[in-house]
């Protein structure tokens, strides 16, 4: 369904793993791709698709970079979404060890910056929020990981203090895990910390309100699609990109039966 769609050049999929599908959609606003994981995966991982492999990052950064796409100023992504054609969102959620160890390298070959939302109160801890539900076990960066990143260049953003489901959370607790990640990430890096992230993409106007009042400048949501003039700021699409192996073979059967 979403194969035919794409090729129509109607509609892309719902999900990115390169840019031949997107690249007539991605003309009609900023995108921001949403990574997870990167790297070899390991055994019993439930979302196996979040995991994207070293060379395939590699080559989607290359691929982004032939066709002339540069990273987006995230700095001014509240102030103006419509930024020049050309432009692209890099970021990670949840701040991942492998993002760092298999990440660096291809974004500095090919010359992208990335924004890297991160659980303050997990800092070189795991993620324990993704255990009851199945998901295997992946470190998180330490304090001297997040150094690294920054130092390479990349920018990090908040996910709460504790991958927090906001709008179960009372106005006081909501805004700790809002407002508190943000100080605490500024204290121990010295930089600002201007992006959020909703984790799990849930959130309500409560919730924004409080990201607004924290004195942040965008905030993410896991809707799908682009950005432009009419997007909130604080209700940013993003697209995520997984490793296509249904994908794949589904195309390889309508192409040769
Ligand atoms: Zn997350």
């Amino acid at each position: 369904m979403e194969l035919k769609a794409a090729a129509n050049g109607r509609r892309p999929p719902s999900t990115y793993a390169s840019l031949a599908p997107f690249r007539d959609y991605f003309r009609g606003g900023l995108p921001l791709l949403t990574y997870h994981k990167l790297g070899p995966r390991p055994p019993r991982v439930r979302l196996k698709g979040l995991y994207v492999g070293e060379k395939l990052f590699a080559r989607q950064l290359a691929e982004l970079r032939q066709a002339g796409y540069r990273s987006c100023d995230f700095g001014a992504l509240a102030l103006d979404v419509t930024q020049p054609q050309g432009r692209i969102g890099i970021s990670f959620d949840d701040g991942y060890v492998n993002a760092l160890k298999y990440g660096l390298g291809p974004l500095a070959e090919h010359g992208f910056q990335a924004l890297q939302y991160i659980v303050s109160d997990r800092i070189g801890g795991g993620n324990e929020w993704d255990l009851p539900a199945g998901e295997a076990y992946e470190p998180l960066m330490d304090q001297a990981q997040l150094r690294d990143w920054l130092a390479a260049g990349h920018l990090i953003g908040s996910h709460t203090r504790s991958h927090a489901r906001l709008p179960e959370l009372s106005p006081a607790q909501a805004r700790e895990e809002i407002a508190g990640s943000k100080k605490k990430l500024e204290d121990l890096f010295g930089v600002p910390v201007l992006h959020f992230c909703y984790p799990y993409g849930f959130w309500n106007e409560r919730v924004r309100d409080l990201v607004i009042e924290a004195g942040y400048r965008t905030a993410t949501t896991t809707d799908f699609g682009l950005n432009d003039g009419a997007t909130s700021p604080y209700e940013l699409r993003r697209i995520t990109v997984r490793y296509a192996s249904w994908g794949l073979r589904a195309l390889r059967q309508r192409l040769f039966g």
